[in-house]
């Protein structure tokens, strides 16, 4: 293996290269540190974090429980962190991943404000050569990207934006410097589970919000609360026993599906069960609840009819009630956003709801927008309007392979992956927390990827082997057995970000696995036991 002491400034020779230093791309440096890789990580902002670096909008907060998102592989980090609330806010995780990144000694590791520009392989040298917007050039004989699934954010299409010339923020890429609403009149566009984070946080302050909704969403209360220190050391004990059983659920939680359908029991039962879940912290409405609420439509209906009346009874205007229903999809059909206190302000006198539906935003002018209805002057506009999923982040990227091929051409017709860990045509280049793989709580999906590269990595240094890769079949069986994973679910009919229908004109794909963390292992685990079965060696 190589040594490296070279400065950012000169090419730099490494074994491998990761890209991103957020929670994954962090585990990823470590894990091959620890198998003795000389290796670096790039990342394009100004510190660690990712999500929790660029997401600094007032109310980002988990919704995966603190301590099933920390890392449980590190004693040290586990017995010194001591998380503050069930679902912490931004700052604390930023604060958390900065903790780790020092305890484990890796910031010496990591380069910052090092955007890739581009990275190609060699076929002559076997190597990826990483340039930065800034001009280093790293050589690398593995490149592993660990970008983060939604991290590429999306602007609206409406034309006149730069022209603005009031203050603008997507919440992606919010400003370290606070953000004052005081007194201003604020645009929200969009209620994804970002929107719906920060509107009650602009709703308090601002002297008007006007709330731009295309698609309502189904958000249940967060119940947020803090954990005492009797809690802590509780969890503190079972450490070992949470991350197993984080690894047995499907999306990587402590919350498992109930063992009863949901008319295994009597209405009254059913119904006493969702309200006890409406009042539980968390995702629990989506996890804890009957196991066929996303597989039967009987049991999806009546929990959507139980929110739908939970709305209704929160929002005083009936007609602003129903605007905040959902009418073109059911609950569980897309991520549910969390919140608190958001029905709530649309009863405040100082908010409106705009339907984008009625009325679309048909440009931004210098003062504002104007919708196909009316202009309307604002201070500040917030966009909330999310991102180009999975996919956006790698293909903007610049990554080309064998014979130049641009790895948004191999894509153009939706991802193609083995496992979600490689494409063909590009060898040695290993996605983690990219398209086609396990997802649900992010952390506990991709340290299950990062393991795998790492003993694959391992094995071809001790195999002498110096390329892999994999073929267009592997792709396609893996590309069948995602489909699969999401057929029979109400997931499958959604117009969402899973499925790229947030991008005008991208194709519909499933970007996902929807088959599960233990699902996704076992057969990661097969391949990799039937002799690294769709990896071909070079
Ligand atoms: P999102 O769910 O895609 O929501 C974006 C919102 O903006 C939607 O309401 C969308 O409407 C709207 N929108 C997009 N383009 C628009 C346009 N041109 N004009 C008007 N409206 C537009 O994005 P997000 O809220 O950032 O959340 C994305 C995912 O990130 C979540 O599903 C979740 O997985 C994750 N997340 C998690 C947390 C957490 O852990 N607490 C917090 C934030 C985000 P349509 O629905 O009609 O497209």
């Amino acid at each position: 293996m190589n040594e490296h002491n070279g400065s950012p400034a000169a090419e730099v020779e490494l074994d491998a290269l990761v890209v991103g230093a957020g929670i994954t791309g962090i585990y990823q440096l470590y894990r091959l540190r620890e198998h003795g890789f000389t290796v670096k990580a790039l990342e394009a902002g100004g510190g660690v974090g990712g999500t929790w670096y660029w997401n600094r909008y007032p109310g980002c907060r988990f919704d995966s429980e603190s301590y099933s998102y920390g890392y449980f592989f590190s004693p040290e980090l586990r017995d010194e962190w001591t998380w503050s609330e069930e679902f912490a806010g931004q700052p604390e995780t930023e604060r958390y991943l900065n903790f780790a990144v020092d305890r484990l000694g890796l910031r010496p590791y990591i380069e910052f404000d090092a955007r890739v520009a581009s990275a190609e392989f060699s076929e002559e040298q076997s190597r990826w050569l990483v340039t930065t917007t800034a001009g280093a050039v790293y050589r690398a004989r593995f490149l592993i990207t660990a970008v983060g699934l939604l991290s590429a954010p999306v602007f609206p299409a409406a034309p006149g934006l730069e022209e603005y010339r009031g203050e603008s923020y997507h919440t992606a890429l919010w400003p370290a410097a606070p953000v004052d609403f005081k007194g201003k009149r604020v645009a929200v566009v969009g209620t994804g589970s970002s929107g719906v984070q920060i509107i009650p946080f602009v709703a308090r302050d601002a002297s008007e919000l006007t709330v731009f909704q295309r698609t309502a969403n189904w958000c249940t209360p967060i119940n947020n609360r803090p954990i005492s220190s009797e809690k802590a050391e509780r969890i503190r004990a079972r450490f070992d026993e949470l991350h197993e059983l984080c690894l047995s659920t499907p999306a990587g939680f402590i919350h498992r599906p109930r063992d009863l359908a949901a008319f295994e029991v009597s209405d009254a039962d059913r119904t006493a069960w969702f309200q006890r879940l409406y009042d539980e912290p968390g995702l629990t409405m989506v996890m804890n609840n009957f196991r066929d609420i996303t597989t039967d439509a009987a049991a999806n209906a009546a929990v959507t009819d139980f929110i739908r009346a939970k709305i209704r009874e929160r929002v005083q205007d009936p007609a602003v009630a129903e605007m905040l229903i959902p009418d073109d999809h059911t609950y569980g059909m897309k991520r549910p956003p969390l919140e608190n206190g958001y029905y709530e302000v649309f009863n405040q006198d100082n908010v409106e709801l705009v339907s984008l539906r009625e009325e679309p935003i048909e440009r931004f002018t210098p003062t504002g927008l104007a919708t196909t209805r009316r202009e309307m002057d604002f201070d500040m506009i917030v966009l909330a309007t999310g991102f180009e999923a999975a996919t956006g982040s790698l293909t903007r990227m610049d990554i080309r392979g064998s014979g130049g091929r641009e790895l948004g051409d191999h894509w153009e017709a939706g991802p193609r992956t083995h496992l979600g860990l490689q494409a063909a045509g590009f060898p040695n280049l290993f996605i983690v927390g990219g398209p086609q793989s396990t997802t649900g709580n992010i952390p506990r999906a991709t340290e299950i990827q990062a393991d795998l590269v790492t003993r694959l990595l391992t094995f071809m240094t001790e195999q002498g082997h110096s390329v892999v890769t994999t073929s267009r079949e592997a792709e396609d069986t893996w590309i069948d057995i995602v489909a699969d994973s999401v057929r029979g679910t109400v997931l499958e009919n959604a117009r969402s970000w899973a499925f790229g229908s947030n991008i005008d004109g991208k194709k519909r794909a499933y970007l996902l696995w929807s088959g599960g963390i233990p699902a996704y292992r076992e057969r990661c685990e097969e391949a990799f036991a039937d002799g690294f079965r769709g990896f071909v060696f070079g």
